[in-house]
């Protein structure tokens, strides 16, 4: 049995209990990065084996893994923050189990995703809304932006701190954009939690300018 399980996206109260039950019951859990995982799992006193799984993971890890499947092993799939799979290397590893193991039983164990926090405190419509993943770095991140433009419901993205203000300032000078209502979500659930609101330029003089640091998901009015 494989288990995803959403763990917190900063507050390590924000697990639910089933997947603290899953978790200490699991024969194996797979973790993106398991040092930074064994922080919440020590906290919960999980003691279970991890192993590590990540973008670059090589076949042999993923024959390791389904073999330890067909074993009947109980195995938990965690990632960095929130809900494996979700713009993360989770989901590279379940289409590929699916396809080997196609009797797998896969269960979701739901809970936090930053995308899912950022639009539930938005404002913005939520009965349609679009997630767009990560802009890319620098090739095809002028055409992101232009092909988001074309989508008439409420917008949603991650973005690192080292692109956020560059993310803003393309904002602010593409037509359809610069009007637009926008909520920055940064460090959501965490000491340094700050949710940011207006146009892209007004958050562009909003956010401190010397060191910008934290996790952020852009959400974006749809238009009119
Ligand atoms: N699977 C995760 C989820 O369910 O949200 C997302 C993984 S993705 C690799 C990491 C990105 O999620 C960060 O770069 C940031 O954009 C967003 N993120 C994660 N935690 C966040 C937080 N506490 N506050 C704001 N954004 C966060």
């Amino acid at each position: 049995m494989l288990y995803i399980v959403a763990t917190p996206i900063g507050n390590l109260q924000d697990v639910t209990l089933r997947a603290l039950e899953i978790l200490k019951e699991s024969d194996f859990i797979l973790c993106e990065d398991t040092r930074h995982s064994r922080i919440f799992l020590d906290h919960y006193q999980i003691k279970a084996p991890t192993i590590s799984y990540h973008q670059h993971s090589k076949l042999s890890k993923m024959d390791y893994i389904s073999e330890l499947l067909q074993q009947d092993k109980n195995l938990a799939l965690i990632c960095d923050a929130g809900t494996p799979g979700i713009s993360d290397p989770g989901n590279k590893l379940i289409s590929h189990l699916i396809v080997q193991l196609p009797n797998l039983k896969i269960i979701s164990i739901p809970g936090p995703a930053a995308v899912i926090s950022a639009l539930s405190i938005s404002g913005f419509e939520t009965d349609k809304f679009i997630f767009l993943g990560f802009p890319p770095h620098k090739k095809g991140r002028k055409t992101f932006f232009e092909q988001a433009a074309e989508f008439k419901y409420t917008l949603a993205f991650y973005e690192s701190p080292y692109r956020i203000l560059k993310a803003l300032n393309e904002l602010a000078n593409l037509e359809d954009f610069k009007d637009r209502e926008i909520t920055v979500a940064r460090e959501l659930t965490k000491k340094f939690e700050t949710i940011y609101r207006g146009t892209a330029e007004n958050i562009i003089n909003k956010i401190p300018k010397n060191e910008i640091k934290g996790e952020f998901v852009v959400v974006i009015r749809a238009k009119k």
